[in-house]
């Protein structure tokens, strides 16, 4: 690995890394949609293009356009009465020097090299771990990295946990992981051993309060399309949903129309995610028997009326879960997949009290036209971010940070506060070049310096 005696990467060295992710990106285009629908039985290639690629080009083109900017000492205010006599104070922004990055199956590309351009734009090196569970995304980033990086500049781990166990006991400068809350803990505890600092990104339960000034057509038409992205295996997907009790057969007879219009199939439809294995298929049955065990109603959306024998893959037909109650397994766990309980209510506080009664969530989702309720809404409640009238969309804003608050994670990503999260940012004094106000407060002390102290020494 390069030392720090072979100099700080400057803007042209970064600029040149973030170039070559571009070019990487752009040549292997056609290569990642392949490898994701093998990895995942079947998985939408359009999507792929824009959430593995696009959206990932369009974030290192952000940085590219502000990294000078960022670069630059950023100027601080120096303690009078020094700044009057010429003593300046900046914030020097370095590298912090080698970065892990662990990351989850759900979206490979996207929340592997999106980390790195922010880590890479900083100035660091970086070793990266994918998930086990895309074997032929990570093989392939692999060899992707391989052709485009030095290893001294991106080294690529593969394996499954027990190689991200000992990955994640590494000396790193800074760990970043994304994934389940479950596995961070053990991430923290491991980054402990060298007091590592971590950024988490992880997921929970993301919760969507329909306000009674909602468009029911509207708000079904954005929330159905976020949810059932990727099958429903997005961390910011909405989770679970609130409607004004009086508009619950509205909200039904919408959804209905809604996923209709989008997805006139399921199971024959290229744009519809498969499941990315048995065993979360396996877990999501399982969510839907334990709730009709306990008495919900389950709608399920199979616009074509296609049979079970038509099944591809892993694919899971959508459905909403009504009457929920706490104590069943969806309500419970993070879904990760197309299921949406509806809980209903009657005054909007009593939505707002039980959301934060639970884990503080990764996103929370506003859909009304009524701004005094909006306001309520967002200062009454807390998440790593908001979307107003729509899903997701924060996630794609570059100048917005990402992550998470208590469980649902810690640290932020994304433009200036990617670079910020991979820098060290050393605080830098210049001292006045007069003397003679320094001498006062140099001992032996005389009147005019006591005098000073005990001016400072008051309300
Ligand atoms: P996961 O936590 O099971 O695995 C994530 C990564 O950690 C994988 O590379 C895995 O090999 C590795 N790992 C597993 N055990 C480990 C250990 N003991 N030590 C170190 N590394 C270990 O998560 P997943 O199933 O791949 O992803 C789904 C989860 O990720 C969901 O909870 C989802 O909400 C979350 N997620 C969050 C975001 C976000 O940006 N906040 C994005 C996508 C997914």
């Amino acid at each position: 690995m390069r030392s720090l005696s072979e100099g700080i990467p400057n803007i042209s060295v970064r600029l040149d890394r973030l170039n070559r992710l571009m070019y990487m990106m752009i040549e292997f285009q056609d290569h990642i949609p392949d490898a994701l629908v093998e990895d995942f039985g079947h998985r939408s290639p359009i999507v792929s293009k824009f959430s593995d690629i696009a959206a990932v080009l369009d974030s290192i083109r952000y940085i590219k356009k502000n990294l000078k900017r960022w670069m630059e000492p950023d100027i601080r205010f120096a303690a009078s009465p020094f700044n009057l006599f010429g003593a300046k104070a900046y914030v020097q922004y370095q590298p912090v020097g080698s970065v892990g990055v662990i990351s989850p199956w759900n979206y490979p590309f996207n929340l592997t090299i999106g980390p790195l351009a922010a880590v890479l734009s900083a100035g660091n090196r970086a070793m990266i771990k994918p998930s086990e569970l895309t074997p032929k995304s990570s093989n392939l980033m692999k060899r992707m990295i391989s052709e485009y990086f030095e290893p001294e500049e991106i080294a690529v781990v593969l394996g499954d946990g027990s190689v991200g166990e000992e990955f994640s006991k590494l000396a790193f400068d800074h760990l970043f992981f994304t994934g389940s809350t479950a596995v961070a803990k053990k991430i923290m505890a491991a980054a402990a051993t060298h007091l590592v600092p971590v950024t988490l990104e992880l997921g929970g339960k993301s919760p969507v309060i329909v306000g009674c000034s909602a468009d029911l057509k509207t708000v079904a038409d954005r929330v159905w399309n976020g949810k059932l992205m990727n099958g429903g295996q997005t961390c910011i997907a909405p989770d679970y949903l609130f409607i004004p009790e009086a508009h619950l057969e509205s909200w039904i007879e919408a959804s209905t129309n809604s996923i209709a219009s989008m997805f006139p199939l399921i199971f024959k439809n290229e744009n519809y995610t498969s499941i990315i294995n048995v065993n979360h298929f396996e877990r999501l049955q399982k969510y839907l028997e334990d709730a009709r065990r306990r008495g919900a109603q389950i709608i399920e959306f199979n616009p074509g009326r296609e049979e079970e024998l038509d099944r591809t893959y892993y694919k899971l037909m959508p459905s909403m879960i009504v009457d929920v109650t706490d104590d069943m397994l969806v309500m419970k766990e993070e879904i990760f997949g197309p299921i949406m309980p509806i809980k209903t209510y009657r005054k909007i506080d009593d939505a707002i009290q039980y959301i934060n009664n639970r884990s503080k969530p990764l996103s929370l989702y506003y859909f009304g036209q009524d701004k005094t309720e909006e306001t309520h809404v967002l200062e009454n409640t807390i998440s790593g971010g908001v979307s107003i009238n729509d899903v997701i969309f924060h996630y794609v804003q570059d100048d917005l940070p990402f992550g998470g608050v208590g469980a649902s994670g810690m640290g932020r990503y994304h433009g200036i506060e990617g670079f910020k999260t991979f820098s060290n940012p050393r605080a830098v004094y210049r001292q006045t070049p007069i003397d003679f106000i320094l001498k006062i407060m140099r001992p032996p002390f005389g009147h005019l310096f006591k005098r000073v102290i005990s001016s400072r020494i008051k309300f």
